[in-house]
């Protein structure tokens, strides 16, 4: 039988404003954007009301529909079991469980505010005492029992808990939510750091009308403050997947204006600030004197129901933090709800979903999952990255257990590479040192509480610098060739992500360069990516350390380089290649140079991958040295920060680097004027002539040798050196052949070989 209501509603407007400094929640922004890019939710969301409001009649009158199998709204005694997946997006930042500050949540905290929301979901929170009186007898029961999962999505056995290390939690939205699954068998529920920068909520959810077509972004995203903090934050976020409104509605803020959540026992109100636990706010009578409803069916029964003359200030879904109880309708609703085939709430509690994510099953006893952090103790130069750390011989790093998934009985920590401490038994964390170069192999095997070992190598866990600078006065180039030292000019993902320096193989003559991969393959005319960005991601590559005396006191840092922008807008381009070196074994970085538009993307804007074609692709860099920078043992840093345009999406392309060299001459040297004794070939590469440059105070004659790849002799010339210099001439028909040739240059005082390209 239809059945209408008629609904008579007496509000006081009363105009003010009252805004708190951090928001409980975002939804109902979200809400607005999520409709602002898919305005066709508007619709889904005005049917699904009135399949609610359908359902709320069969309430107001207590007469129960048939209940079907699968349909247990007028259930009065069903209980709803869903499972539930924890996502920790953290940086690593230790959980301070009295302050709540930090990321890496721990797993008992998380097990324990799991218990704490299934009390308010039982109305078993003891707080509802203190509900005033009007208001207890409408305290509703939600009758949900919430599940960490013990199987993920393809069946393997689980805690209900993943971590993810990303840069993101330190500024996240949607696309932090990384790791999701499927949002119509568990309830995924993310903690991060800190909301992106514009957003003061400590959390947000999404209703189901907006998210059946974007299931990527169902589900809650926390600050990890909020997690437990006493305050109910995660039941109330729970509230908006299940499809409570905040009690003033969805279109404003609270303490506005007067506003109602289309549920008749919570009375209309303006909402209260996060301030508003006093009295004022408990007893406001504002918006809601004389509230009562008249109800009336097809028969012409009429029903009047008196409802409290006061906001119900202390439900969950108001913003004062003296939050208890929800509402019988607020339970109905959500029973309704969960009932539905909408965003699949009716398959969470479906008997073959709590199967398949082993939800009611006895919680599993799991092998411990053993990680770690390696940071620097002091003089942290800039070091914001923990884990695959680059460090000095002899230089003390703290290592600091992150290990998770078991109570830990023992541990034990394996290094390579002269380790002070070869073998440690800390469980928390200390400080160890390496005498040796190269990458540190760590295997840590931790035992767990009656459930056994379990043991994870990492053969990156640490890189540590060659004890000497190379010196670099005999013409080194580093060209990323498979046949020199570039294993020893060690990369850095820190995040793990798509964004990251990486061998490449195109070069600017030989097919080998180093690449930053800054290209979003993810990012298509159509497609963007639902979870990642490169906002705040950075990534490093080290120098080999370098002995730079042999050229007195003018060098400079010279490179090729060739590179496209994706974002076709100046002002949008972002990416930035940070310059720094060490001369004191990290302990500070100094600034060298910061390049970024232009000087990075010589090739404009594109649209697809860039790869160099041709060696007029690469330009050249020459970077001054200062005096300070020019040791007998020098370390460079390249740090790369992609850059974002809009809405999470890479501002650059891919960059490459190629002949990375130091001298005394610019990368492109066309005069000479030196008062040491130096050779540099110009110009190189060359598609002509070549000229050998010589300083030399000796005066002595100069012999230059030029050979080609196959160590051919192709051209021999002794000049004098008048005046301490000399330019020899390599007349191009000697090296009309493309390719690499070898320049021996001879004077009274060195050899020098260099090699020159010619295109
Ligand atoms: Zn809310």
């Amino acid at each position: 039988m239809i059945k209408r209501y008629l609904l008579l509603l007496l509000t006081h407007l009363v105009l003010g404003t009252v805004f708190a400094q951090i928001q409980p929640c975002g939804t109902d922004e979200m809400r607005k954007q999520l409709i602002a890019e898919h305005p066709e939710i508007l619709q889904v969301e005005a049917d699904f009301e009135k399949q609610i409001e359908a359902g709320m009649r069969r309430i107001d009158f207590g007469r129960a529909a048939k209940t079907t199998a699968i349909d247990q709204t007028n259930n009065e005694s069903f209980w709803y079991d869903i499972p539930i997946v924890i996502h920790i997006v953290h940086d690593y930042n230790v959980y301070n469980t009295s302050t709540f500050t930090g990321d890496f949540i721990p797993d008992d905290f998380i097990f324990n505010a799991v218990k704490e929301w299934n009390m308010v979901f039982a109305m078993q929170n003891g707080d509802t005492a203190d509900v005033i009186a009007p208001f207890k007898k409408w305290i509703g029961n939600p009758r949900i029992r919430l599940h960490l999962a013990t199987r993920d999505p393809l069946g393997n056995p689980t805690k209900g808990i993943t971590r993810r290390r990303s840069y993101l939690t330190y500024s996240a939205g949607q696309l932090a939510k990384f790791d999701g699954w499927p949002p119509t068998s568990y309830i995924n529920i993310w903690f991060i750091n800190r909301m992106s920068p514009g957003s003061n909520a400590a959390a947000y959810a999404h209703y189901p009308s907006s998210v059946g077509s974007i299931p990527f972004y169902d589900g809650i995203i926390s600050l990890a403050e909020y997690m437990n903090k006493g305050s109910k934050t995660i039941p109330h976020e729970l509230g908006h997947v299940l499809n409570l409104s905040h009690l003033w509605g969805d279109n404003n803020q609270p303490t506005v204006a007067c506003g109602d959540d289309n549920v008749d026992d919570t009375p209309p109100t303006k909402g209260h600030a996060t301030t508003g636990c006093t009295a004022a706010s408990i007893f406001d009578t504002t918006c809601s004197r004389n509230y009562f409803k008249i109800y009336t069916d097809d028969l012409g029964n009429i029903e009047l129901v008196n409802y409290p003359d006061t906001n119900n200030s202390q439900n969950i879904m108001d913003y004062t933090y003296c939050d208890k109880m929800f509402t019988k309708g607020q339970a109905r609703r959500m029973h309704i709800t969960l009932n539905s085939n909408i965003a699949g709430r009716n398959n969470l509690w479906d008997t073959m979903n709590l199967v398949a994510t082993g939800a009611i099953v006895p919680f599993p006893d799991l092998k411990p999952i053993p990680d770690f952090t390696v940071t620097h103790i002091t003089g942290a130069g800039n070091y914001l990255a923990k884990n695959a750390n680059f460090t000095f011989p002899g230089r003390d790093v703290k290592f600091t257990n992150y290990t998770t998934n078991d109570t830990l009985t023992a541990l034990s920590w394996t290094f390579s590479n002269g380790a002070a401490i070869p073998v440690s038994t800390s469980v928390t964390n200390f400080n160890n040192s390496f005498a040796e170069p190269g990458w540190v192999t760590l295997t840590m095997k931790a035992t767990g509480n009656n459930t056994g070992d379990s043991s994870i190598t990492w053969d990156r866990a640490l890189f540590v610098a060659d004890k000497t600078g190379r010196n670099m006065a005999d013409g080194y180039f580093q060209e990323f060739n498979s046949g020199g030292d570039r294993e020893k000019w060690p990369l850095f993902n820190y995040y793990n992500n798509e964004f990251f320096w990486q061998p490449a193989s195109v070069g600017m003559y030989d097919g080998n360069s180093i690449m930053y991969k800054g290209f979003d393959e993810r990012v298509t005319a159509t497609a963007h990516p639902h979870t990642g960005s490169p906002k705040g991601d950075f990534d490093d590559m080290f120098s080999i350390p370098v002995d730079l005396t042999g050229f007195g006191s003018t060098c400079n840092l010279n490179f090729h380089y060739t590179g496209a922008s994706r974002s076709s807008l100046s002002g949008s381009i972002a990416d930035s290649l940070y310059i720094d070196y060490t001369i004191n074994n990290g302990t500070t970085w100094v600034s060298l140079a910061k390049l970024g538009k232009g000087a990075l993307f010589n090739k404009g804007a594109m649209n697809t991958a860039y790869t160099p074609t041709s060696i007029t692709d690469w330009a050249a860099k020459t970077i001054p040295l200062p005096a300070a920078a020019i040791t007998n043992y020098t370390t460079f840093r390249f740090r790369y920060k992609p850059g974002v345009s809009a809405a999470g999406v890479s501002s650059g392309n891919n960059f490459y680097m190629d002949r990375i060299n130091f001298s005394p001459w610019a990368a492109e040297v066309s005069t000479i004027n030196m008062d040491k004794i130096n050779v540099a070939i110009v110009p190189n590469p060359t598609k002509g002539d070549a000229f050998v440059l010589v300083n030399d105070v000796a005066n002595t004659n100069v012999h230059v040798t030029v050979s080609d790849i196959t160590g051919k002799v192709v051209y021999t010339i002794e000049e004098p050196v008048k005046g301490k210099q000399a330019r020899i001439r390599i007349p191009s028909a000697t090296i009309a052949v493309q390719g690499m040739y070898l320049i021996q240059t001879l004077t009274g005082n060195q050899v020098n070989t260099q090699k020159l390209v010619v295109y």
